[in-house]
């Protein structure tokens, strides 16, 4: 039998930022090998018990490591789709730490215009507009500006019908080179851009692959929520990884 070629017959590319959001799922590859491109490791493999072609990429945390690992994979593999996956901080009280977000839309959270102030008027954290963000739109062969970054609908309703032990369901995902800790920003942010929990990598991917055109989901396990008073643990990212393995069993014909 010929060998799969994950460079140009299609994959899932499944990202995550750290050992805790991508470890088990590497461990769960079949016939896995790995390709090192730049300071990136992508691990080849198949995935589940329908043999599901994928591509593991621990992306490092943060936006622009997020976005060299995503524009290294798209450019040399030929994902079908892309996952973003691990951990985040909760922005909605009714997600608890351990509940899963799937990511409906990506908003920057970090894009923004700061309205004119004279010398000596101060600075007022809510004096902001979305900054409009320029993507090469693959399909118009031009540039464009957006606000948000859409996940596909398709797999959005793949995902929430996952049968998980605790809770998953859809919300927006907020991501930017940020953690907030200030209850009054993040009831802003929420009230602003209804973001139920925000990352420091998901805008990244999102936003190449409406540029590429190529089907995008966030899905985020909640590791914190300062909003319910309740400290980070990391070690939830696993299972994040679990719910992936198990949508990934269920896009069979994506
Ligand atoms: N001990 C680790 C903790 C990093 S947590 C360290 O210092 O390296 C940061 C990662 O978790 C980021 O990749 C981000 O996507 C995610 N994350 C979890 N909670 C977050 C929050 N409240 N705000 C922003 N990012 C968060």
């Amino acid at each position: 039998m010929q060998k799969y070629d994950f460079k140009t017959q299609p994959s899932v590319l499944i990202q995550g930022a750290m050992d805790t959001e991508t470890e088990y799922l590497i461990e769960k590859l079949e016939e896995r090998e790995t390709i090192t491109l730049g300071n990136w490791e992508f691990h080849t493999g198949f995935l589940g018990k329908h043999r599901e072609p994928v591509i593991l990429s621990k992306t490092y945390q943060g936006m622009v490591n997020a976005a060299a690992a995503s524009s290294l994979a798209l450019a040399f593999f030929s994902p079908k789709a892309v996952i973003n996956q691990g951990i985040a901080g909760g922005h909605d009280t009714s997600f608890h730490r351990g509940d899963i977000v799937i990511g409906e839309k990506v908003v920057p959270i970090g894009a923004m215009v700061r309205r004119y102030a004279p010398h000596g008027a101060g600075i007022s954290e809510t004096d902001f507009e979305p900054l409009p963000i320029e993507i090469f739109d693959r399909s118009l062969g031009k540039t464009r500006k957006v606000l948000e970054f859409p996940c596909e609908e398709r797999l959005v309703s793949i995902a929430e019908q996952v049968k998980t032990g605790g809770s998953a369901r859809r919300g927006v995902l907020g991501s930017a080179d940020e953690w907030n800790n200030q209850i009054d920003r993040i009831l802003l942010l929420r009230k602003r851009y209804h973001t139920a929990a925000e990352d420091m990598e998901s805008a990244a991917p999102a936003e190449l692959c409406l540029s590429y055109g190529i089907p995008f989901i966030g899905i985020r396990i909640l590791s914190n929520s300062i909003v319910n008073g309740e400290e980070f643990d990391e070690s939830v990212g696993v299972e994040g990884q679990k719910f992936v393995l198990q949508l990934v069993e269920a896009l069979q014909g994506l």
